[in-house]
């Protein structure tokens, strides 16, 4: 019978990877590979748990789901009722009972076109019986203890849970391993301690090699390891709410949203794994008005100023995004089919790429080996949300965007549209003949394919050759 077991080490860093590979230091990954394959992929903007986990999941890009970030503002909704449930949510803390019902309901889970699957401290459990969700109870503690201690016994619980599943007739397995990334921010994402655990790793997934060889199933199963996002290291903390603030605004965030009860608001600051944020701006009286870059320019100007800012993206009245960089500006529009790229002094990216249509695929190659891969892309299903903020910043290398309410303090961040957070592993013990590089929305339709199911509804990935 085949199977498929999907194993998510959240928060692995491909040069990380590399270099112990290189150095022989993950013998049993270096076995599989040999056989197998390992290729880069890129992740989305936000590269943030949560969104990332919905090329996996669900075959479409997070803003395509109507997911745009950890934390997000709607604000049609917020005009209407702000004290009503789609108003504003953050995935961290309570509101994270939501995450399922969040979803666009129009799009089919993995867990709900296999039917035979089990999911192991993963929160996007939408079409999974309760049962089958083996850690519905002890992923609270569980994270909690890996959020604040960087403990790693979520990854031991997560194989140990994986072994005994694997002696019932599952098909579908995903299992998250949450060590690397808690730890990472902890302690810095290149520390001994973080090496430690990809070692740790290797390890267990040694033992699972050898117990499916055991039981004679290793040559029907597919095993696919990757990452939802990279990291890098944080030293500077650039406080967003504070800087809005200072622009004269009555900023709305997490986690002082009780104040909506006593004090209206004209924009809102939501950060997504710290090096990425949605800001909302309210346009004269009303959030339900259209926003008018002209009236925020002053705001885009100030945050350019800052060595903390990155990349600035913001509507533009024609249904684009503008770009800007201190290296340039340019808009892109999604016209369907193609990608519309219009570079208006310099390249913002650096990409030297002429004004003209492109293909999603042309973006992906002629971007992957810089340091903003596929950002075009992922620009404009960021923005197909309405969810999305009127303004979006991705935070320079070194810095994130959170200060005063950020317990522990972040040693290493990730969300931003850089290379170090956008590229993950993609590894597999069968070889991918199609292409050396890939999306991760590219994992979905991969695994449906090799279990000879039909994607019910539209994707955004493309099927891996996989033999
Ligand atoms: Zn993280």
């Amino acid at each position: 019978m085949k199977k498929v077991i999907f194993l998510l080490l959240d928060g692995a860093r491909c040069d990380i990877l590399n270099t112990l590979l290189t150095q022989d230091e993950l013998p049993n990954l270096k076995g599989l590979i040999s056989n197998g394959s390992y290729v880069e992929a890129t992740s989305v903007f936000p590269s943030t748990t949560g969104p990332a986990y919905s090329p996996f999941l669900i075959g479409r890009f997070p803003g395509h789901v109507n997911l745009p970030g950890i934390r997000w503002f709607n604000k049609s909704s917020y005009s209407r009722n702000k004290f009503g449930y789609e108003s504003h949510r953050s995935y961290v803390g309570l509101e994270s009972k939501f995450f399922n019902q969040d979803l666009k309901k129009a799009y089919k889970t993995i867990f709900e076109l296999i039917p035979n699957s089990v999911s192991i401290f993963n929160e996007m459990t939408r079409g999974l019986k309760a049962y089958r969700d083996l850690t519905k109870y002890s992923k609270i503690f569980y994270k909690l203890s890996s959020h604040f201690t960087g403990s790693s016994s979520i990854d031991k619980a997560a194989f140990n849970k994986l072994e005994k599943s694997l002696k019932r007739n599952n098909i579908f397995h995903f299992c998250c391993l949450y060590g690397i990334d808690s730890k990472s921010h902890l302690v810095g994402s290149d520390s001994a301690e973080v090496v430690k655990l990809y070692k740790e790793f290797d390890t267990s997934l040694g033992k699972l090699i050898a117990n499916l060889k055991l039981n004679k199933s290793y040559d029907d199963t597919l095993i696919l390891i990757s990452s939802d996002h990279g990291h890098s290291n944080t030293s500077k903390h650039f406080d967003l709410v504070n800087f809005i603030q200072s622009k004269g605004k009555s900023v709305f965030h997490y986690p002082m949203i009780h104040q909506k009860i006593y004090k209206d608001f004209d924009a809102a600051v939501m950060v997504s794994g710290n090096s990425m944020a949605h800001i909302y701006l309210k346009n004269g009286d009303s959030w339900s008005h259209p926003y008018v870059q002209n009236d925020h320019n002053n705001i885009i100007n100030g945050l350019l100023l800052h060595d903390a800012i990155d990349i600035v993206l913001s509507k533009n009245l024609k249904g684009g995004v503008n770009i800007i960089s201190r290296n340039g500006k340019a808009i892109v529009k999604d016209q369907e089919s193609s990608i519309y790229y219009q570079p208006l002094e310099n390249d913002p990216f650096n990409y030297s790429l002429p004004e003209g249509h492109y293909t999603y695929n042309d973006i992906l190659e002629r971007t992957f080996n810089t340091t903003y891969p596929d950002s075009l892309t992922q620009i404009l299903q960021l923005f197909n949300s309405n969810r999305c903020g009127d303004i979006v910043v991705s935070a320079s290398n070194g810095w994130d965007l959170r200060d005063k309410f950020e317990y522990p303090e972040h040693k290493s961040s990730h969300g931003s549209l850089m290379a170090q957070h956008m590229k993950v592993p993609l590894i597999s013990n069968r070889k991918i003949t199609s292409k050396a590089i890939a999306r991760t929305v590219d994992v979905f339709p991969t695994i449906l394919d090799f279990l000879n199911i039909s994607a019910v509804n539209k994707i955004d990935g493309q099927s891996l050759n996989i033999y």
